[in-house]
């Protein structure tokens, strides 16, 4: 997962812009964080380091530059390491002149892309793909950049949202699946582009629409132009997971609050019982209160304690100072992360039962940690309550759930997972209970980590045509 920024501007300067765009990004990707702009020379210039925004740029050096476009992005690597040179924006100047980009998604043909790249010639710098479509540009020289970006495109299969720096101005894409939101947003005659609508609460910015799946929009001093790339038919796969986890509860996706979807999916986990669960003998009929594994299941809790009137209560204290578990490299990292970052407030455990809300299980390492700990508060039982169904497949569109090993859901019954993480009873939401607190068709939706229902797409010969075709 990541997170992309960019503006374009007539009159000001947008550098420090990008930064504030970021930050409101920086649950997106925490382990580099770039910016990209091109100078009065026609030069493409990249500033980019390794860790949060703070420590990857420096925004009074970016409060000086007299940049009137420039894109931005934080990295959580899903292709390739983390290592700086897959840090992005990647730029590059070439025969057409200057071009960055900033990439959110996962292009699942990369392998058949790279093959047919190298065998033209080019040497890869990175492990990312990425750099994979400013090779496509670079080896179309007698092309205009905006139609060798089309090219490429329609060439690379999902999953991306897009930001693209050239001469011809600033432009945002996004495949046609739409897997990963990308938003458009004004204030004046400046616009924004950003992965999350949260971005332009701060800086001001109205939001105006979202950029549509397969659209490529070129923004410049003639203001916008929409073109469309063709539509695989029945296309529309925006990932459900956003909703549940990844995006910010202030964020808007395809006109849908990812708050009051989230609390939704609460409510219904109270009160649906199409969901998977396991009870061990003691239910959820005798619990005191919510409470919610923060800041992940805060939303979820909030709608669960609604609709069962039962007391919220923050009970589990999160370490404000502490990043994202999940985001931690080794699995024992994780597991001391866990224990810095969140920990039960024994008074309100002590002799009583709780109903713990998180979103989802992956490993189980957060989960089994917590409740540990709350047991250790002599806590009377502990119901955990999950705001979405199992996670039994990985994701090839730009998330980071591990391979299925991994995934505790893909190998254990949900009374398994129950007993390894220690708790009275384990309920899931059902898929059908999440589509519905979300409020969009099913197949709009990518639920493939849920259910595996992947995209059918090109695949070895057939991808690796494709991806030659791009040269004709
Ligand atoms: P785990 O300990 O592996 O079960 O982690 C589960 C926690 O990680 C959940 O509470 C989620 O809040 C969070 N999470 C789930 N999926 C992801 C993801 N792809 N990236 C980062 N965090 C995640
Ligand atoms: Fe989102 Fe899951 Fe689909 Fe990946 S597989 S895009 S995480 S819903």
């Amino acid at each position: 997962m990541c997170g992309v920024f960019g503006v374009y501007s007539r009159n000001d300067y947008v550098a420090e812009e990008i930064y504030l765009g970021l930050a409101a990004l920086q649950h997106r990707g925490q382990e580099s964080a770039g910016i990209a702009w091109i100078d009065e020379d026609r030069r493409i210039n990249v500033l980019k380091g390794m860790g949060l925004l703070h420590e990857a740029l420096d925004q009074s050096l970016l409060s000086k530059l007299t940049a009137r476009a420039a894109i931005g992005h934080v990295r959580y690597s899903t292709a390739g390491g983390s290592h700086e040179q897959n840090a992005q924006p990647i730029g590059a100047n070439y025969a057409q002149g200057p071009v960055a980009i900033a990439h959110n998604g996962n292009l699942t043909n990369f392998k058949e892309l790279r093959e047919v790249l190298e065998n033209r010639g080019a040497i890869f710098q990175s492990t990312g793909d990425t750099e994979a479509i400013l090779h496509v540009l670079a080896h179309q020289p007698n092309r205009r950049p905006l139609e060798a970006l089309r090219r490429a495109l329609i060439g690379v299969s999902a999953a991306y949202s897009i930001v693209v720096l050239i001469e011809d101005g600033l432009v945002a894409a996004r495949d046609p699946w739409g897997f990963r939101p990308l938003s458009l947003g004004r204030r004046g005659d400046n616009y924004y582009v950003a992965s999350e609508s949260c971005a332009f609460n701060l800086l001001g910015v109205s939001f105006v629409r979202d950029i549509e799946p397969g659209e490529i929009l070129l923004i410049n001093e003639r203001g916008l132009s929409s073109y469309k790339m063709p539509l695989t038919p029945g296309c529309g796969r925006l990932c459900s997971f956003e909703f549940v986890y990844l995006a910010r509860p202030d964020s808007v996706i395809e006109g849908i609050s990812v708050y009051m979807a989230r609390r939704e999916m609460g409510r219904r986990l109270a009160k649906s019982t199409r969901g998977e669960c396991f009870f061990s003998g003691s239910t959820s009929g005798d619990a005191d209160f919510v409470a919610p594994m923060p800041d992940s299941g805060t939303t979820a809790a909030l709608g669960y304690a609604e609709e069962s009137r039962l007391p919220y209560e923050a009970a589990v204290v999160r370490n404000r100072y502490v990043g994202r578990t999940f985001i931690q490299p080794t699995q024992r990292v994780r597991e001391l992360g866990v224990r810095i970052k969140l920990n039960p407030s024994p008074d309100l455990f002590r002799d009583r039962s709780a109903i713990l809300v998180d979103d989802s299980i992956v490993r189980g390492t957060t989960a089994g940690l917590v409740v540990s700990m709350i047991r250790e508060c002599r806590t009377r039982s502990v119901h955990l309550r999950i705001s979405s169904p199992p996670v039994r497949y990985p994701c090839f569109y730009g998330i980071d759930t591990p391979s299925k090993g991994d995934l505790t859901a893909a190998s254990h019954t949900v009374g398994e997972i129950a007993e390894s993480i220690g708790v009275d009873s384990l309920c899931y939401l059902s898929l059908e209970d999440m589509v519905e607190s979300i409020g969009l068709p099913g197949d709009r939706l990518c639920t493939a980590c849920f259910d595996g229902d992947y995209l059918r797409e090109r695949e070895g010969e057939e991808s690796r045509n494709a991806c030659e075709r791009i040269f004709d």
